[in-house]
């Protein structure tokens, strides 16, 4: 199960999704909550993490 979970967070961990147009790409978390990482098809800044449930 360790690593499973290992596995999960390389994947899953610095991945981000768009709100707007549903981009997956990756990006550093601090980045992402510093507002400094934009979508980088429509720019938007509305970002979620992609792991959701
Ligand atoms: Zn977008």
């Amino acid at each position: 199960m360790a690593k499973f979970a290992e596995a999960n967070a390389r994947l899953f961990a610095n991945i981000f999704v768009c709100k707007d147009c549903k981009t997956k790409f990756r990006a550093q978390q601090m980045k992402v909550l510093q507002g400094k990482i934009r979508c980088r098809n429509c720019k938007s800044k509305s970002l979620r993490p992609v792991r959701k449930k």
